[in-house]
């Protein structure tokens, strides 16, 4: 998976440039909504209106401004956690070879809907109308699993293999006939128990189908003119088998799409851009200002007689905290999204993933001790001198472990551009870690 790995890492940084963007654009929106709501506020206190009227709108508009860029905020957070997702289940599906996504989603979609289905589902019938019940093959391991195809399908890529046994009519013997197992195959069928499913592999080299045992069983079953049979395969190869052979071809898509990767829900959406109580913070930041300090500025401003533009001087302080907040929040949390929605889609590669290596965005901006931690990786199991899950940060929030950072330093670092990036296992190790 060296080329996978290497391509995520390039397809995340070119995300998180994005990201940048428009964690940007978001908060000259939130600041853009709060100017909006000062300007009112200068013209209210220049018109002529009443004094106890005027005070009140004053107010109002000051204490909606927090409100207001809120809602805008997250209005922006909505649309990168949905972007933020798509791309990520992008850049998965451009790194990790196809196969591979196959067979997780196999896996994945095997659970809850197949397993329960195998037993009726594992069925061919007869032009007879009689049903033929398969069962895995009797000595299928743990690295194989069992699919429905078409006989006419694979009978066409079978004829390539030397094994190859051609139809009874043509009065043919295969190179590889044992005589008399078709005939004794055929007495088996009779007694109505169930069959058996061969077992079949693509050969690695020519990539051309062949049986490991059962081809006689399969010869009858296709002579006779059944409409699928069940072949038990290796699970690397059981996608394949299926796309090109299968019954129902659309499960390959159908499993990438909507079980590796499903849609997020509003509902999850949502939870994701509420999460970390940002709005709670927006408000707590503009509360130390706003209702004593900010009323007192206001009422006594009017009752001495101030010109508007003192008392738009004495708030403006104040007003400028909450710009500086908001656009902190927008900024930080645009980044928080982004990189928890990838995380969900990264998590969807399982097993396949031993843990996750830590990068930062490089420039002068950056903070000196996350610059010299890029490239970290924390490992799901960590071995000895590696570091595991709880010393890994969740940009732009630190580890929990607080020995992780600085001392002192907050648990959110605000602007951080730092990103994840899965590390996936080799190939083999792989293999062997679903052989066993
Ligand atoms: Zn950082």
């Amino acid at each position: 998976m060296r080329q996978a790995n290497f391509l995520l890492i390039h397809h995340t940084h070119a995300r998180q440039v994005e990201v940048a963007r428009l964690a940007d654009v978001a908060s000259n929106r939130a600041e853009r909504v709060i100017r909006r709501q000062w300007n009112r506020l200068l013209r209210v206190l220049a018109s002529k209106a009443m004094l106890p009227h005027k005070e009140r709108e004053v107010r109002q508009l000051l204490f909606g401004m927090p409100t207001l860029a809120g809602f805008r905020i997250a209005g922006d957070l909505t649309q990168v956690a949905t972007w933020g997702y798509r791309s990520a289940v992008a850049g998965i599906k451009a790194g990790v070879p196809e196969p591979v996504l196959a067979e997780l989603a196999q896996d994945k979609a095997a659970r809850p809907v197949r397993e329960a289905k195998e037993q009726q589902a594992k069925t061919g019938t007869l032009p007879s109308g009689k049903q033929v019940k398969f069962i895995p093959h009797g000595s299928k391991r743990k690295s194989e699993t069992t699919v429905m195809v078409d006989p006419a399908k694979l009978d066409a890529a079978w004829q390539a293999d030397s094994g190859y046994l051609p139809p009874e009519s043509t009065g043919q013997p295969g190179s590889s006939e044992v005589g008399g197992r078709r005939e004794g195959f055929k007495r088996f069928l009779e007694t109505g128990k169930r069959v058996q499913a061969s077992r079949v592999y693509f050969r690695p080299r020519s990539g051309n189908v062949t049986f490991d045992d059962g081809r006689h069983r399969f010869a009858v079953l296709r002579d006779k003119g059944i409409n699928a049979v069940a072949i038990t395969v290796p699970r690397s190869q059981a996608a394949k088998f299926l796309s090109q052979f299968g019954v129902d071809r659309h499960i390959l898509k159908f499993d990438l799409q909507a079980v590796l990767f499903p849609a997020f829900t509003a509902a999850q959406v949502e939870g994701v851009v509420y999460r970390g109580d940002w709005q709670g913070r927006l408000h707590l930041a503009t509360k130390l200002a706003l209702p004593d300090h900010l009323a007192t500025i206001i009422t006594s401003g009017l009752v001495l007689g101030k010109t508007h533009q003192e008392i738009a001087r004495d708030l403006r302080p104040a007003v400028q905290g909450v710009i500086v907040s908001a656009r902190r929040i927008a900024r930080t949390e645009c980044l928080r999204v982004a990189n928890k929605v990838q995380f969900d889609a990264h998590k969807q590669l399982g097993d396949l993933v031993i843990g996750y290596r830590v990068l930062a965005t490089l420039d002068q901006h950056t903070r000196p001790w996350h610059a010299s931690r890029s490239g970290t990786v924390y490992y799901i199991n960590p071995g000895p001198g590696q570091k595991g899950l709880a010393q890994m940060p969740h940009p732009p929030d630190e580890a929990d472990d607080p020995s992780e950072r600085p001392a002192g330093t907050p648990h959110t670092a605000w602007n951080c551009r730092c990103w994840l990036v899965p590390v996936l296992r080799s190939m083999a190790g792989w293999r062997s870690l679903r052989a066993a």
